[in-house]
């Protein structure tokens, strides 16, 4: 079975074949897969480099980069894009179809709200956004990770240089996100957690739980297949009965193939889960960050 997808001029090669190979083999993720299309066409465009992260002066050295942090770039691009983005998502087949449609031409649509909450990992405020338009709260939280990432992208890219070398957090050390998968990179194996938003990788020692921070190796443990041994595995820890995938890569993942190979490797979440082991629902950090438009800097 053939599926058109969105044409992508330039870069995101890579995250372009892993893309086309994923619809191909799960024609029922072809919705996702459309709107992730949109997200990396969206990240080419050089309007983005207007973001310009702005960290605060008082943030503790053990938090994300962007706590706190005030990001100025021009709203009504990102209002655009994220009404591009719901009406992308109201051609899609679901459920919610004609409640994404609609939203992306309310005026009840606060796009901007909406980007922070989801930067934030806001539960609260996300819940009352999606009441605000008439969304399902799952399917507005979806459109909305993937219209953060070409914003949290263009900061990732501003910001990577200014991560401290011996950040050894569990969390993303841009973004706060809890990795989204860990690469076993190279021959040597080395282990580099990934965030799925922002693309940013970083180490941890290698027998340490990203979430609750235990090296107790009678805690640590790994679930492995009889056929991939330790090339796809899922790495557990009993004290907080958190998880993360371990995917063996050669290279390391750009960052729009990260979310991809988050998607790809689902069945690794099903056995995790099938033991009941999670993923923390809350976040590492209450990042707080505001957005702000040049204009309103200097017109204040
Ligand atoms: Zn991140
Ligand atoms: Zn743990």
């Amino acid at each position: 079975m053939t599926v058109s997808l969105p044409t992508i001029s330039r870069s995101g090669g890579g995250a372009r074949r892993q893309l086309d190979g994923l619809a191909q083999a799960h024609p029922e993720w072809r919705s996702w897969l459309n709107l992730y299309a949109e997200t990396l066409r969206a990240g080419e465009d050089p309007a983005w480099a207007e973001a310009v992260p702005s960290l605060a002066k008082d943030r503790s050295p053990i938090a994300p980069l962007l706590m706190g942090a005030t990001v100025s770039m021009p709203l009504g691009q990102a209002d655009a894009w994220v009404r591009h983005l719901f009406a992308a998502a109201g051609r899609e087949e679901s459920p919610q179809t004609a409640a994404l449609a609609a939203a992306a031409e309310s005026d009840r649509l606060d796009a901007v709200a909406l980007l922070e909450a989801t930067i934030n990992q806001d539960a609260p405020r996300l819940a009352a956004l999606s009441a605000e338009v008439g969304v399902d709260s799952d399917a507005l939280g979806a459109v909305a990770q993937l219209a953060a990432l070409p914003l949290l992208r263009a900061c990732a890219r501003v910001l990577t240089p200014l991560v401290p070398p011996a950040w050894n957090g569990g969390c993303c050390p841009v973004c706060g996100a809890w990795p989204a998968v860990a690469e076993s990179r190279g021959l040597e194996r080395s282990r580099r957690l990934r965030c799925g938003r922002c693309g940013t990788d970083w180490g941890l020692v290698a027998l340490r739980c990203p979430f609750c921070g235990t090296d107790e190796h009678t805690q640590l443990g790994s679930l492995i297949s009889e056929t991939e041994g330790e090339a796809r595995k899922v790495e557990t820890c009993d004290n907080c009965r958190g998880y993360v995938k371990s995917v063996a890569t050669l290279r390391a993942w750009a960052p729009e193939e990260v979310p991809l190979v988050d998607l790809a490797s689902v069945d690794l979440d099903l056995a995790a889960i099938d033991r009941d082991f999670g993923r923390p629902t809350a976040p590492a950090f209450d990042l707080g960050l505001r957005l702000t438009d040049p204009a309103d800097a200097s017109a204040g």
